[in-house]
């Protein structure tokens, strides 16, 4: 009894004994406690967004689309559906519209072509899955599902990946799927530049860094959080504007454009793929909650606004995590963004609030 008693008075002052920051920790980790039982978060990019550039019509038409997207894969999870399934119907419905850098609609290389580039992560069992360079396969956020689901790898690119693409018995397009005037025109205007402005090949790559540091980032993404906890996330692209020698992002790189960790949370990043991929943006925001004990805000918020805008990168990610709190952060003028708890209360927002 008296050395029961001895115990319990020794762990009451080594608690009390603790560093005022772990203390203050304990405080924070019990405001991110149990937010909600399942949940959903969306992007359709970053960049240099900005509502004097925006007509209403067009506005609306982005906040439809995003609301359109997202409530499919919330009713998905309302009634019990995987968050897998969540994150690829809700992406289909990105890639299927003109609006975004993903499926139609996505932008074009040098070379006038589109390749795109996907990825998805399942955090319960950390399988993963990717396609790069990929030009005739319709949902490319259903290929990169495939690959993890029906393949024993990570990453197909280019034509492997079609060919795995048809074997499967995915749908497969004509590349003139993916073309939309206002795209092409896009690539027309800088290779203008290109060629007015430079007169050395070697300043090339000096012209396009310029000129990506204004860029809108269309790339689309989704985070979500099932019934059972499971926590997945998926990005798809069309990469940047006027890249070329079959240049790759972060969005098909496990880690930088996607990462799932039932343990910690999930992330879908957008922005500048070169400085995403040398930060480890979204598996950098899962150590630091996993090592560091950080609240996924502090997490995203670290990642971003700190080391990601230091080394002079820019774009956004949507985190979620076990707990089904949810973070939008960015470091550019606007992200297409949305949001939906399990209450079914919907957050729609394009520019910095
Ligand atoms: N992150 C993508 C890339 O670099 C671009 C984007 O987010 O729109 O390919």
């Amino acid at each position: 009894m008296i050395k029961q008693l001895f115990t319990i008075i020794f762990l009451t002052l080594l608690v009390g004994c603790q560093p005022a920051s772990n203390k203050q920790k304990n405080i924070l980790q019990t405001t991110e406690e149990k937010k909600n039982e399942f949940a959903i978060i969306i992007h359709g990019g970053a960049g240099t967004i900005l509502k004097k550039n925006m007509s209403d019509e067009k506005e609306v038409e982005y906040k439809a689309k995003l609301t359109e997207a997202i409530k499919i894969g919330y009713t998905i999870l309302k009634n019990g559906g995987t968050s897998q399934e969540a994150v690829m119907k809700t992406i289909q419905v990105m890639e299927e519209s003109p609006l975004f850098n993903s499926g139609k609609g996505a932008v074009f290389t040098h070379e006038e072509t589109n390749e795109l580039d996907a990825s998805f992560m399942d955090g319960k069992t950390l399988n993963a899955g990717a396609v790069a360079g990929v030009t005739n396969v319709k949902s490319p956020i259903e290929l990169a599902i495939k690959v993890m689901t029906d393949s024993d790898h990570v990453m197909l690119s280019g034509k492997g990946a079609s060919e795995f693409a048809k074997e499967k018995g995915l749908e497969i397009v004509d590349p003139s799927y993916f073309y939309t005037e206002r795209r092409f025109k896009s690539l027309k205007r800088i290779k203008d530049k290109e060629k007015t402005e430079l007169d050395h090949d070697d300043k090339t790559a000096v012209f396009y860094d310029s000129d990506i540091k204004n860029a809108k980032f269309g790339t689309v993404g989704c985070v979500a959080l099932d019934k059972e906890g499971n926590i997945a996330a998926g990005t798809s692209t069309g990469g940047m504007t006027n890249k070329r020698w079959g240049r790759i992002g972060d969005s098909p790189i496990i880690g930088s454009g996607t990462y799932a960790n039932n343990a910690t949370c999930g992330v879908s990043s957008t922005g500048w793929g070169e400085y995403f991929i040398r930060n480890q943006v979204a598996y950098d925001i899962s150590a630091q909650m996993e090592y560091k004990n950080s609240s996924l805000k502090e997490a995203t918020k670290d990642v971003i606004q700190n080391k990601l805008t230091k080394l002079g990168g820019t774009g956004g990610v949507v985190a979620l995590d076990k707990n089904g709190n949810m973070s939008f952060e960015f470091n550019t003028a606007g992200m297409y963004r949305a949001s939906m708890d399990d209450k079914g209360e919907l957050v729609v927002k394009i520019y910095k609030e």
